[in-house]
């Protein structure tokens, strides 16, 4: 019997869970290359701001160089200084690395920091506020609570002790008065998806913000949603088929692509996609979305898991669903920020703004919370193939597909909808296209005849 909070991880998600289990073997002048690259890539820092470092078992730290252009940033740029104060390398460390320092000392468990201006922090940095990470499950678990330093002059021994003295007290997560955030992990994975979920739930709480009230979770609803599934047993799925190894193939390169398209986070949502009757893969628990690679998915059979691979926990869920619907073949749980703003807000999405926009998304159901956790057959029933897209309370878009192509689709017209319709809020009331047009778009584009997905 599955109990009743199947669907939840089949894996504690503890804070910095399964980085132990991951054994690093890239090299940390490497690791700070690759991130910098990531965060200035998706505008999290400028080119003159922000810095990362890795402290290594002998005692040095590896960190990010001053004034080197961090948009080309090389490995051998970084800059290791060593216990006794001396640094290798071409360049000057940081004139941050004072405060790193002060918080290795402080915090012997943390061994990575970031620190960067993403502008969302930012935002809340120069309004004296921290972010409140209980608007998701995932959040909460992976940020917890977030500390505030007040400010000191940047590269200073005063900053470094008044963030390293916020640190001391718990958080991973320390807001910077008038200047950025600070976040620290037990490696740089931990820290690296820390920093991003942070940034993610404060533009989710702008977005939502100018919606109207944002919705927070409260102590129960996050207590459900931390209890963990039981573990599901394994199997020896045999040599994969050529059809297999082909929907591997392709759901990957979608997944990441979700998540140069920011609809994924890098260790946030869910993308599944229909093998036989009774199999599909699905993306696996806190593998990077950026660099998932086909041997890196789960095949689920029958309710059981590939041998040492680790579902989303959303698994139950989507098997739910494809039981339902023999005709749907793909399945998201996605995050993209526009969209779910609208899951932590009591304004609806409505989707007719625009012609695309009600074709493909039609009316988007707003699903409670809890019922991810205690009732997911009634989302698998409420979703049909003419209804392929809800908004669940305070988690994610949930988005059905008959491939992952139209899954994908459908998931980008929902985000650019959400975000239009927020938009267009500073500008006015909205007007949305009348019942007239509607049923004109329907008998056009929504008749049996007509269902295939049009271009507009
Ligand atoms: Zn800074």
């Amino acid at each position: 019997m599955v109990p009743a909070h199947a669907p939840c991880l089949t894996l504690p998600l503890a804070r910095d869970s399964l980085s132990s289990i991951m054994r690093d073997i890239t090299h940390p002048a490497e690791r700070l290359v690759q991130a910098m690259a990531r965060i200035y890539q998706y505008r999290m820092t400028t080119t003159s701001g922000g810095n990362l470092s890795i402290l290594d078992d002998d005692g040095s730290i590896w960190i990010t160089p001053a004034r080197v252009d961090k948009g080309a940033l090389r490995v051998e740029d970084i800059v290791r200084v060593l216990p006794d104060g001396r640094s290798e390398g071409r360049h000057k460390p940081s004139s941050e690395f004072p405060f790193h320092q002060r918080i290795y000392q402080q915090r012997p468990d943390l061994k990575a920091i970031v620190h960067a201006h993403p502008v969302a922090l930012v935002a809340f940095s120069i309004c004296g506020q921290t972010p409140d990470t209980r608007l998701f499950t995932k959040a909460r678990a992976v940020c917890g609570e977030v500390g505030f330093a007040p400010y000191a002059l940047p590269g200073s021994d005063l900053l470094g002790n008044r963030i390293a003295e916020v640190f001391a007290t718990g958080p991973d997560c320390v807001m910077l008065e008038n200047h950025g955030v600070v976040v620290a992990g037990v490696d740089f994975p931990a820290a690296f998806r820390r920093f991003e979920t942070l940034e993610f739930v404060a533009k989710t709480v702008v977005k939502a913000r100018a919606l109207g009230d944002v919705r927070y979770l409260t102590d129960e609803q996050l207590a459900i949603g931390g209890q963990c599934g039981a573990e599901l047993e394994e199997f020896d799925p045999g040599p994969a088929s050529s059809r297999e190894r082909a929907l591997r193939r392709e759901l990957c390169d979608f997944i990441r692509r979700g998540y140069h398209q920011r609809l994924l986070t890098a260790n946030a949502g869910s993308f599944s996609v229909r093998v036989e009757a009774d199999s599909f893969l699905i993306s696996t628990q806190l593998v990077d979305r950026a660099t998932i690679a086909p041997d890196q998915l789960a095949l689920i059979r029958d309710g059981r898991r590939e041998r040492r691979r680790h579902p989303s926990r959303a698994w139950r869920l989507h098997q739910l669903i494809y039981q339902k619907h023999p005709e749907i073949r793909a399945i998201v749980n996605a995050t993209p920020v526009n969209a779910t703003a609208f899951s932590a807000s009591a304004s609806r999405l409505d989707t007719r703004t625009i012609p695309e926009s009600y074709i493909f998304l039609r009316d988007v159901a707003v699903l409670p919370f809890s019922w991810v956790y205690d009732a997911p057959e009634k989302i698998a029933e409420s979703m049909t193939p003419e209804f392929p897209i809800a908004l669940i309370e305070n988690d994610c878009a949930l988005v059905l597909g008959t491939t992952i192509l139209d899954a994908f689709d459908r998931l980008e017209v929902l985000e650019s909808t959400a975000e239009a319709v927020i938009l267009s809020r500073s500008l006015g009331e909205v007007r949305p296209m009348d019942d007239g047009v509607i049923k004109e778009l329907v008998t056009a584009f929504l008749s049996p005849e007509n269902l295939n997905s049009p271009e507009l």
